[in-house]
């Protein structure tokens, strides 16, 4: 790729854009300062034709990177017969793709929804009705982890293992018990007979980028089993290739009675979705979820062929190698650096660890035309395209190399401005 340039970021016409943003857009995000206009394949341009390559991939949706030209085709082949239709009405492709996910995942059912903390709500009813019709005693205790990230929805937030996010919310849903990822005596602890679900992220995404081990995966299903409680693992970030297998849980062979999926379920456009077992198939019941925007004909139809190019192009295959590579790059900077305290992760979901604030470092990278992406003050979290190679990493890893050690160089000078503005 190109040598890297820093960038004019604030262009006036960008800045005019971010001033409106800043004065009419709820100040719920911490934006960064750059304006994007439009993306091809690992790149994105802002307004002044400045590129970017892109590591976070809209936090994990963009996992064919942008404008892949199959998904434009199906995109615009599909926008022109039907965009909606309401859950109400068959369309080919909802159930084409609900059949693919069942296949891929060994499960029976399934139900869309739009985004992430949706399918959360779904899948904690699911539990909770499936516990109140199956035991005479109140079975509604959820048992999920620390640092775990769910949503921002009550139901999702109130099972979401961080407190900063639920300050103020509260009362969240009660009955809710958090426990330490990778702790078989709390697990065993926690669960019991009024408990109707265990809530995982079998990679821990934004709570740190830290993995569940398979042997605290198989106990939880043990303990589910055991006691009558449903084992749910939310995949919306870890899931469908993003480790290098269709689902981070795979490698451990554990079977869940919920599957939660979601981010680039859509190819970009919002859906999300809960498999179920064949037991939950008749959970719900007639009449008794619902959501009029999930399961449209045009995302499934993407959702449909975003699984046909994985398959195509071979991304689970590509995805194990430059995880691999990407991991090996971030072992060598903690082996090296200081600041770089570990790496963590499987395939493109990775983060390093640092011993300074990581987010004057992304605003640096962004500056010198590298988006990255920080979780947890102090981590940098990678989240490619699946379909990146070895030279955007070593485009990236080196930039990051050069931001944590070289105080003197330009890159510096970027990140204090960036860290001062
Ligand atoms: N669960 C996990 C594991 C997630 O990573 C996210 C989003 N980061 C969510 C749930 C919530 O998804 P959404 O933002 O689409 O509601």
């Amino acid at each position: 790729m190109d040598q890297l340039h820093p960038h004019v970021i604030a262009s006036p016409a960008a800045d005019a854009i971010l001033r409106r943003d800043a004065g009419c857009m709820l100040p719920v995000y911490a934006r960064y300062p750059v304006v994007l206009e439009r993306g091809e394949g690992a790149f994105l341009f802002d307004l002044d034709g400045n590129r970017y390559l892109d590591m976070m991939a809209g936090l994990g949706v963009n996992a064919l990177g942008h404008a892949h030209p199959r998904m434009l085709a199906a995109l615009t082949g599909q926008a022109v017969r039907l965009l909606h239709l309401s859950p109400l009405y068959s369309n080919p492709h909802p159930s084409h793709l609900a059949e693919r996910l069942c296949q891929m995942a060994g499960m029976s059912g399934a139900f869309f929804s739009t985004g992430g903390s949706e399918a959360v709500e779904g899948a904690l009813k699911l539990a909770r009705s499936f516990g109140a019709r199956n035991y005479s005693t109140g079975k509604h205790g959820i048992v999920a982890l620390r640092s775990s990230y769910h949503g921002r929805t009550f139901g999702s937030l109130s099972v979401t293992g961080q407190q900063k996010y639920q300050a103020d919310f509260g009362p969240g849903l009660p009955g809710v018990s958090f426990i330490d990822r990778n702790d078989l005596a709390q697990l065993e602890a926690a669960v019991g007979s009024d408990t109707c679900a265990i809530l995982l992220e079998p990679v821990l995404g934004e709570g740190g980028v830290y993995e569940c081990s398979p042997a605290f995966l198989r106990e939880a299903r043990r303990l589910a089993t055991r006691h009558g409680a449903l084992l749910i693992f939310d995949e919306i970030q870890s899931g469908l290739g993003r480790t290098g297998s269709w689902f981070a849980s795979e490698p451990s062979g554990v079977r869940p009675d919920i599957l939660i999926l979601g981010k680039p379920l859509g190819g970009g456009l919002p859906l999300s979705a809960i498999l179920v077992t064949e037991d939950l198939f008749h959970a719900f019941g007639m009449a008794r979820h619902g959501s009029t925007l999930g399961g449209g004909p045009l995302a499934c139809r993407l959702g449909l062929e975003f699984l046909s190019v994985m398959e195509d192009e071979r991304i689970l295959d590509r995805v194990t190698e430059t995880g691999a590579y990407l991991k090996q790059r971030l072992q060598q900077l903690v082996r090296e650096l200081d600041v770089a305290v570990e790496a963590r992760g499987a395939g493109l979901l990775q983060g390093l660890e640092l011993t300074v604030p990581a987010r004057p470092i992304c605003e640096a990278a962004l500056s010198l035309g590298v988006l990255l992406n920080c979780v947890q003050g102090n981590v940098v979290r990678f989240l490619p395209p699946l379909v990146i190679d070895r030279t955007h990493i070593d485009t990236a890893v080196d930039l990051l190399a050069d931001l944590l050690t070289a105080p003197q160089t330009a890159a510096h000078d970027a990140m204090l401005v960036a860290a001062a503005g």
